[in-house]
């Protein structure tokens, strides 16, 4: 068959073929990859929209609710000095990470939006692909009780607060500390140390009672945040859940 009359019957079959699949990706046809010819081996490239793609499962991996995806560092509200010089930092320790893979601490006050511009820094850190957990402290240590009788169960359970690419620790060393809490916390926190994996911490201690709370656990926190620690000044009038109220 000669190649006019071949292109003309492709041209009419397409003419009448079914309608074109639409792709979120038209490049890679929603593959993540495009494939290459490189030293005559075909090769799989990412595609450009595979980090998207990424960063949309590291969401839905990340452990927060609907209400806590709203809290960006965007929808932080600044009334005060204190609060801008917080987003600032905030925003300044997110653009740097990639270089500097540090940790972050907010201590402080209790509702002067900690959590807020910690889940902040944790979603801007996840829209630039890296993954990110958020758990409370709390329940850490009450799921690593319950299951600290089986061996298996609780290695599973230690990787849930290990394995994360950066961990996102709510209201850390809340209420009494037992001996045994103690030691879950030094194995994670160790752990991660020793693995150089960020850390995003919370908290009503100050530096000094993280510290005196634990040496060991306290200089290897400060260590890894490599000064990214925000300080919520005290005082009632910084409360914003109270504002109005008294
Ligand atoms: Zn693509």
């Amino acid at each position: 068959m000669d190649a006019a009359l071949l292109n003309r019957i492709k041209a009419t079959l397409e003419k009448h073929s079914p309608e074109q699949i639409k792709y979120d990706c038209p490049k890679c046809e929603d593959r993540g990859y495009t494939f290459e010819i490189k030293d005559g081996y075909e090769v799989a490239v990412p595609c450009e929209c595979l980090e998207k793609k990424q960063s949309i499962e590291k969401l839905a991996l990340s452990n927060l609710t609907d209400v806590f995806k709203q809290k960006t560092i965007k929808t932080f509200t600044t009334n005060t000095e204190w609060q801008i010089e917080a987003k600032m930092k905030v925003l300044e320790y997110v653009n740097n990470f990639k270089e500097t893979n540090a940790s972050l601490i907010l201590t402080g006050n209790p509702g002067g939006g900690k959590t807020h511009l910690g889940v902040g820094a944790m979603l801007e850190l996840i829209n630039n692909n890296v993954g990110c957990v958020y758990k409370e402290y709390i329940s850490m240590l009450t799921n690593l009780k319950q299951v600290s009788m089986n061996e298996e169960e609780f290695i599973r359970e230690l990787e849930k607060y290990i394995n994360p690419r950066v961990l996102f620790l709510d209201d850390f060393l809340k209420g009494e500390v037992t001996s045994a809490d103690r030691k879950y916390i030094y194995k994670v926190i160790n752990t991660r140390y020793l693995k150089g994996k960020p850390m995003i911490i919370s908290t009503e201690k100050s530096i000094k009672e993280i510290l005196m709370f634990d040496e060991a656990v306290g200089s290897r926190i400060v260590e890894m945040t490599q000064n990214n620690i925000i300080t919520f000044p005290r005082g009632l009038e910084n409360n914003y859940r109270l504002r109005g109220v008294i």
